[in-house]
């Protein structure tokens, strides 16, 4: 994988999102993790290594341990916390001087075998031989990352021993290289006569990473606003340059930047250190010797004057409005992000800039009404050694570009005139404090990506993640001079003169233009060939075409067992009263740092049928628009100043029993501090009470960013959009889904957002909340403190006391609803036998199930194909045997056939809760072949051609995702929603212990042949002539 810039999170204030404290000790009788780690004394030496620094940041609820390796100079940085889902990351400082993707391709390649683990792709069998929750590898601009986490301490060893084996010692035969980075070989491997072309894993997933328009921006952005060392290159490969890579510099950029002297050790978790430590010097470290790595960035050299680039992408995937597609940014570059307070400040001032409708350029750009959102990495930018600020507008007309440019101006201009309201401030130091408390369940994976780059450059971590330190500094700064910001504003901003303006054009011939560039480096290529050469081509892909159909022997591989998975999993607690009468509420009570979680479904059933598609639409404006006395700016900030967020999503939930019946509704989720929570109600209140749809202009606005981003959401979730369409008309609710989430909802969010009347669609906002926004049909759930509970009752029984109710009894649109009561909460609720809790699912006996097959026609050069068949649903036993089978499909032919020899980036198949069987890829270079490898597949998993180990290797993965960490917020989340409970989940694992061969064998015949169910078809992608000529394909 690589990470270009920022994509993934953006700016500090944004990146930190809370953490996974689980309070449950892993080991009796052992002191907590962090207590046990403040003990260690600097200068003690363990297993080759020497403590340096000792810290306890009680902000985050751990204790920092900063140890270097005597021998190889090696850094390592533990955080003990009490957190079971423990986490390693090795991180290596990669400064590539080409566009080759030396480090990239090195990233994929290491990961193909080692000396002590030389079996083909022990990475990807280890994902079916632990219970890890998370395993990945990432390339960024300056360094290369290689995480994992579980839960298991077993498991902890093992993938230790493979990472580390991996990275250190790994075999990068010449074959790996040809099939992860590039190689020549004949269309057809097998038939000399076919043309040659490039393949290669790397290579197609760098031509897919640049169909992305926001990332080729940001790419050019990062290129060109520090152009004098590794950032002007492309740290995951141009297209065009990979094919310059050898096996040699391969194999030497290894030796010169995979060394203990370069690398950066991380754990995380409750397990103790001491283990890990010696586990680590005895496998690895102790084979090396230091030596000085010469991998440092310097700084970049200041401009004297501005500078102004131009660049073309390809096309916008649904264009319309081919005038309005022009993006133009301007950047400033800022200090280095090693000077931690410079970095902390920069990043909260770029915050206030730009979070929300309150910010200056907010009104200044999106309100200006001259672009559809603002332009990719706006804000602040901390993953290059140098920060920067960019902002800028997408979706404008090319005239439009200096306007652009003297708003920006304008506004540093006046901000640094007139400052920052104090509201904002307190607003944004609100946020930072939620950001703290809030627990996510891959703390371990934020904290080190957090502190990934500043760490790269030698800046403390530790410093870093003492957010109460910085968070003080900070105060007494704005408290001494209260043009504290306007200062800096003025220093970075307005006299900075490393100013870059870049802007972005489509080209219509953008692709036919690479194309036509690979061409030619094609031809280059081969025309040097002798014939010898060509010989060699030939007989290298057979012996990796070969290599790649035969099983490779994984025995040399650790492994954890069946029997290593927990036999039963732990219950929840659940409490389930009524409040204002009838509304049914469930209380989890639960340790979450001071934070209480609220939510309420809402049932759509009353809804008339035409207003359907604006369910999106009307959520994601509800809470944006202004309520009661409060505009839309002052609802904003009353929302950034008492909560941690309030949003509304639309919801279809499938039934555990039948595949026909489904809820639909809208789910409405929030958080606060404990002592915020009266007045985040009141906001509920108001909102459901007296939502203001009047706001046409800010309306508009709002329109216009939602359709931008499902429209740039297209290359990443392709393959979303194609099994959402593929399976629409499989269940009743598939039509629905795609309403909602699919193709149909992207092209009628375009289509809202260029047509010049918009008060038509404003006018079926109200008519939507008189359907919702009552408590006829409603639920509501609290995960907070048990100490928290009797106030959020009170709260609750007030708001909902003041939410309306029909006068008139309203029908259900669809006249055949099933009341089904959710079953009792778990071993602790009381009343087992007389839930409140009513779900009113919907169903139509007169569904039939058809197949239907649609090209969706995107100017992409590679496809995303989705296969869908209608299986069983959750409760069936045969629906437990699907699950494991489609893990078993994955990683025992799929990935070979569609990633390995079809060079898909990815590609596999798998059982959603709602009984619908998907194969899919990802990236894909075929269309049509990859239905023929799904075919196959199946045809694969009928003959039973798999061992007991292959069935346990599935089982594994499955457990891995089903006894995945859960936070205190989403504890009880499954029984609120769907109604299952959790003896109805321990009911599953026990069906997916059970699953045998001749159960896998039997649901493959039953389900997956064909004829067998109804399978629905869909591909995303350019132009296909098989697909033109053939009648049965529906092209949209
Ligand atoms: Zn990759």
């Amino acid at each position: 994988m690589w990470r270009c810039g920022g994509r993934q999170s953006l700016g500090v204030l944004r990146r930190l999102n809370g953490g996974s404290a689980q309070p449950r000790i892993w080991r009796e009788k052992s002191i907590n993790a962090c207590e046990k780690a403040l003990q260690y004394k600097v200068g003690e030496k363990i297993h080759g290594f020497t403590v340096n620094q000792v810290t306890s940041v009680p902000e985050l609820f751990l204790t920092a341990v900063k140890l270097s390796h005597d021998t190889t100079g090696a850094r390592y940085l533990h955080l003990a916390r009490e957190d079971t889902n423990n986490l390693f990351s090795v991180q290596f400082r990669t400064t590539p001087m080409d566009s080759t993707g030396v480090p990239h391709i090195l990233e994929h390649t290491v990961l193909c075998g080692s000396e002590r683990y030389p079996c083909r792709d022990p990475f990807f069998k280890m994902l079916n031989r632990s219970l890890s929750t998370f395993m990945n590898a990432f390339t960024a601009s300056d360094y290369t990352m290689y995480p994992f986490s579980t839960q298991n301490p077993k498991d902890f060893q093992n993938l230790l021993s493979v990472y580390l084996d991996a990275t250190f010692f790994p075999c990068l035969r010449e074959l790996d290289f040809w099939q992860e980075g590039w190689r020549l070989e004949h269309e057809n491997p097998s038939d000399p006569q076919t043309p040659l072309t490039f393949k290669g894993v790397v290579f197609n997933e760098m031509k897919g990473a640049f169909t992305d328009n926001e990332r080729i921006f940001s790419q050019h952005l990062q290129n060109k606003l520090l152009p004098d060392h590794t950032y002007s290159v492309i740290s995951g490969g141009d297209p065009l340059c990979i094919p310059e890579l050898s096996w040699e510099q391969l194999k030497q950029f290894h030796a010169t930047h995979y060394h203990p002297s370069n690398a950066r050790f991380f754990t995380y978790g409750s397990f103790p250190l001491e283990q890990h430590l010696k586990q680590i010097h005895e496998e690895a470290l102790s084979r090396f010797q230091k030596i000085e790595p010469s991998t440092t960035v310097p700084a970049q050299k200041r401009w004297d004057k501005p500078r102004e680039f131009h660049v073309t992408c390809g096309p916008d995937s649904l264009a319309t409005n081919a005038a309005k597609q022009t993006t133009v940014s301007v950047s400033f570059l800022l200090p280095e992000i090693t000077d931690t307070s410079e970095a902390f400040a920069l990043s909260f001032l770029s915050s206030l800039l730009i979070s929300g409708p309150n910010s200056p350029f907010y009104k200044a750009l999106i309100e200006s009404g001259l672009g559809t959102d603002f332009s990719p990495d706006v804000g602040y930018n901390g993953y290059t050694k140098d920060a920067y600020f960019s902002i800028g507008l997408q979706g404008i007309e090319e005239k439009d570009i200096p306007t652009v440019r003297d708003l920006v101006d304008k506004t540093i201009d006046e901000v640094v005139e007139k400052g920052f309201e104090d509201d904002c401030i307190e607003a944004l130091l609100h946020k930072l404090e939620i950001q703290m408390k809030h627990q996510s369940t891959r703390f371990g994976l934020d904290l080190t990506s957090y502190i990934a780059a500043c760490w790269n450059h030698d800046g403390d971590p530790v410093e870093l993640l003492q957010m109460g330190n910085q968070l003080s500094k900070f105060r007494q700064c704005l408290k001494e001079n209260p043009r504290y910001l306007q200062e800096k504003m003025k220093q970075y901003f307005q006299n900075n003169r490393h100013k870059l303006t870049l802007s972005m054009k489509p080209d219509k011939k953008y692709y036919e233009k690479q194309t036509q560039m690979e061409t030619e480096k094609l031809q280059q290529k081969v025309k040097s060939l002798s014939q010898e050469d060509k010989q060699k081509i030939y007989e290298k892909g057979l012996e990796l075409l070969n290599q790649q159909s035969n099983p490779t022997d994984t025995s040399c591989l650790p492994a954890l067992k069946v029997s290593d998975i927990e036999p039963t999993m732990p219950f929840t607690e659940l409490e389930v009263a009524t409040a204002a009468g009838e509304v049914p509420v469930q209380y989890c009570a639960q340790p979450t740092n001071g934070i209480v979680y609220f939510r309420a479904f809402s049932s759509l059933n009353t809804l008339p049928e035409e207003l359907r598609p604006y369910v999106p639409l009307f959520c994601s404006v509800l809470t944006k628009l202004g309520c009661g006395i409060l505009d839309y700016r002052k609802q904003a900030q009353q929302i950034e100043l008492k909560t941690g967020g309030m949003t509304v999503s639309p919801q279809v939930l499938c039934d555990d029993s039948h595949l026909d019946a489904y809820e639909q509704g809208v789910l409405f989720s929030s958080l606060c501090l404990d002592r915020n929570l009266p007045d985040m109600m009141h906001l509920w209140n108001e909102i459901f009470n007296n939502p203001n749809f009047e706001e046409e202009e800010h309306f508009k606005v709002l329109v216009k960013m939602a359709a931008q981003e499902l429209s740039n959401g297209i290359p990443d979730s392709g393959h979303q959009y194609a099994s959402v369409r593929a399976s629409r008309t499989l269940t009743p609710a598939g039509d629905l889904e795609e309403t909602f989430s699919g193709m149909d909802q992207v092209k009628l969010m375009k289509r809202i957002a260029e047509t010049s009347d918009i008060k038509p669609v404003l006018r079926k906002l109200p008519r939507i909340k008189k359907h919702l926004l009552t408590c006829d049909h409603m639920r509501c759930s609290v995960n907070a403190a048990p100490q928290q509970m009797a106030q959020a009752a009170k709260e609750l029984e007030n708001f909902l006391q003041n939410v309306g109710r029909s006068k008139k009894e309203r029908r259900p649109v669809r006249p055949h609803v099933v009341e089904k009561p959710v079953p009792g909460g778990s071993v602790g609720s009381s009343r087992e036998n007389s839930s409140p809790m009513i779900r009113k699912l919907i169903t139509d006996p007169t569904f039939k199930p058809c197949q239907m097959k649609t090209h969706f026609q995107l100017p992409f050069p590679v496809n995303y194909v989705a296969e869908c068949v209608r299986t069983v649903p959750y409760t069936d036993p045969d629906h437990a045997s699907l699950k494991i089978l489609a893990r078993l499909m994955t990683s025992k032919f799929l990935h070979t056939e569609i990633r390995e020899k079809g060079g898909a980036y990815g590609g596999g198949a798998k059982l959603s809760y709602n009984g619908i069987f998907t194969l899919y890829s990802y990236r894909d270079p075929n269309s049509i072949e990859t239905l023929q490898s799904f075919g196959k597949a199946v045809d694969w998993a009928k003959s039973g051609k798999f061992t007991q180990q292959d069935i346990d290797e599935a089982k594994l993965s499955v457990f891995s995702v089903v006894d995945g960490p859960v936070a205190p917020s989403n504890k009880g989340m499954n029984h609120f929603l769907f109604g299952l409970s959790d003896e109805m989940k321990q009911a599953h694992r026990e069906q997916l212990f059970a699953v045998s061969h001749n159960q896998l064998t039997a649901v493959s015949q039953k389900y997956l042949g064909v004829g067998k169910s109804t399978h629905g078809l869909a591909i995303l992608g350019p132009e296909n002539a098989k697909i033109s000529k053939d009648p049965s394909w529906l092209i949209r």
